[in-house]
């Protein structure tokens, strides 16, 4: 097994002092950060960027999916990109999901509720959204 980076003390550039683990939430994701208490300064766990970037890359996409009728019900397919994602991020999916109406024109399926409560917004936000 390989070890975490993040599992190192990891020194503050700026004050030389010993940086603090903690997370973040931000867009159902949760980022692993080591924070310097002195000045601020924060380092975003290297696997969690790229996983929001992926996940950045995937939002923008949109996808064609076909109603079909099953019985009194509409079915919808859910690409298979979104469900692999899905499943990586959160290691087991579950059979049951919920699903509401949104707004007129928008249904949602809520997959996982860990992730919709949103504690603290992040100062940095613009410079990640990239
Ligand atoms: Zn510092």
């Amino acid at each position: 097994m390989t070890s975490d980076i993040f599992d190192n003390t990891v020194i503050c550039k700026d004050c030389s002092k010993p940086m603090q683990k903690t997370r973040i939430l931000k867009n159902g994701f949760y980022f692993r950060i080591l924070q310097c208490a002195k000045c601020d300064n924060k380092i975003v766990h290297p696997e969690d960027k790229l996983d929001y970037q992926n996940f950045l890359k995937l939002r923008n996409k949109q996808f064609n999916v076909k109603l079909r009728m099953v019985g009194n019900s509409y079915t919808v397919s859910i690409p298979r990109e979104i469900v692999n994602f899905i499943n990586e991020q959160d290691k087991i999916m579950n059979e049951m999901v919920k699903l509401s109406f949104e707004r007129m024109g928008k249904l949602a399926l809520i997959f996982s509720e860990k992730n919709l409560f949103e504690v603290k917004k992040d100062k940095d936000q613009k410079e990640d959204e990239e």
